[in-house]
């Protein structure tokens, strides 16, 4: 069996927003309740994890905007953004979370675990480089991309971002960058506005912020399709040394921000995918990280399908029906637009 870890914190259930808030404690109880009801986390293996530290959060966020969010520790309410907020310990909370996801890639690279998923909360990838913004203050998937470009050496790292918006924190760190080439299917029209056919990257890293801007109602065949359209000749061009999920669930069929029809299967055939690009192009270094996903009453549902995936506890078919897809536009308007960077 894989050799996986699940990395949780008392701080990620102690983040809280204002009553009301779908980023709530209750959406990792659920998780957590049905990771021990069905038994799965007794098959993972524990890791000692520590906070991130300051060089480690400034790798990607600005040295004012560190301190900002650092003075909101012992307050009891801090608003940063229209819809994100800070309680007394949601740095520290934030700090566990890029440094549980640096800890994981750390542990993979060394072939102690074979792979890692982080609940963080709060969640990271619309944190930009100096402000917090839809829910996230710091940006964890990015924090553990320059962690593994600038102490471990690495040259070529993928963020693959299902997440049902877009990533615009993640995407802007990186946007003149080639060593981080940032996917990402996302709800379009939608929050945050960003990731359309026009934001390809810049400089060195044009071609390399990869958007797949998506109507709403797509579901787990038009996930596939474009997976196997777009991101697996992409990938096998770029030849990742490790990926990075920013797994969100909030394009499952029954979220209340999101506009998608993934089901819970559809998530487990996602994980197979990204685990077989893994498997094929980087020796299976791949590590997950929770972003959003809302439903409190079905998270959990949810994150067990992906689980028993990870263990190979279920094997899932990545293939998908052709007939029922409605993404055929989607897909070659993707294609044409990036086909001066990638072959497809
Ligand atoms: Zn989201």
């Amino acid at each position: 069996m894989k050799k996986l870890s699940i990395v949780g914190n008392d701080l990620f259930l102690a983040h809280q927003n204002p009553p009301g808030h779908p980023e709530c404690p209750e959406r990792l109880i659920n998780i957590l309740e049905v990771l021990k009801s069905s038994k799965l986390l007794e098959k993972t293996v524990p890791i000692d994890t520590r906070p991130a530290t300051e060089e480690e959060i400034t790798l990607v966020h600005s040295k004012p905007y560190f301190d900002m969010v650092r003075n909101t520790s012992g307050k009891e309410f801090s608003q940063l953004d229209t819809d994100t907020s800070a309680c007394e310990v949601s740095f520290d909370a934030a700090l566990a979370g890029s440094g549980g996801l640096i800890c994981s890639v750390n542990n993979i690279l060394s072939k102690k675990i074979d792979t890692a998923f982080v609940l963080a909360r709060p969640p990271g990838h619309h944190a930009e480089h100096d402000r917090a913004m839809g829910f996230c203050l710091f940006n964890h998937i990015a924090v553990a991309a320059a962690h593994l470009l600038t102490n471990c050496g690495l040259k070529r790292v993928l963020i693959i971002d299902w997440d049902v918006h877009h990533g615009n924190g993640t995407q802007h760190i990186f946007y003149d960058s080639d060593k981080v080439l940032y996917f990402s299917v996302h709800q379009f029209p939608f929050y945050p506005g960003t990731g359309s056919l026009k934001e390809l990257g810049y400089k060195d890293g044009l071609g390399y912020t990869l958007n797949v801007p998506c109507p709403s109602m797509l579901g787990d065949e038009d996930y596939l399709r474009i997976f196997t359209e777009i991101l697996r000749p992409v990938v096998e061009q770029y030849v990742p040394e490790f990926i990075l999920v920013s797994a969100g669930f909030d394009a499952y069929q029954v979220d209340p921000l999101g506009g998608m029809l993934v089901t819970s299967q559809g998530f487990a055939r996602l994980t197979r995918f990204v685990m077989q690009l893994a498997k094929k192009h980087c020796q299976g270094n791949i590590a997950f990280l929770l972003e959003g996903g809302y439903n409190t009453a079905e998270m959990g549902l949810i994150i067990q399908s992906v689980i028993e995936e990870i263990l190979d506890i279920k094997v899932s078919d990545t293939g998908f029906d052709f007939k029922r897809t409605t993404c055929k536009h989607t897909v070659a308007e993707t294609a044409k637009t990036y086909s001066k960077y990638w072959s497809f």
